[in-house]
C-alpha cells in the first residue's frame, strides 16, 4: 500500500486528501503539479484520491 503524505516532498505545498493537485509516483513520492516538482520518470499521473 502506498504511503500517503500530507504535502509535496519537493516544495512542502500542503496537499489535502481532496486536493486535485496531489499526485504520487511509482516510487511513492508525493508531489504537486508545480513544474519543478513533477518527476521525469515513474509518474503515474493519477490523482492521489483515486488511489485511496
Ligand atoms: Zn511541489
Amino acid at each position: 500500500m502506498l504511503e500517503l503524505r500530507p504535502s509535496c516532498e519537493h516544495c512542502d505545498k500542503l496537499l489535502p486528501p481532496n486536493s486535485s493537485e496531489a499526485r504520487i509516483c511509482s516510487y511513492e513520492c508525493t508531489f504537486c503539479l508545480h513544474a519543478s516538482c513533477l518527476p521525469s520518470i515513474g509518474f503515474i499521473g493519477k490523482s492521489r484520491s483515486i488511489l485511496n
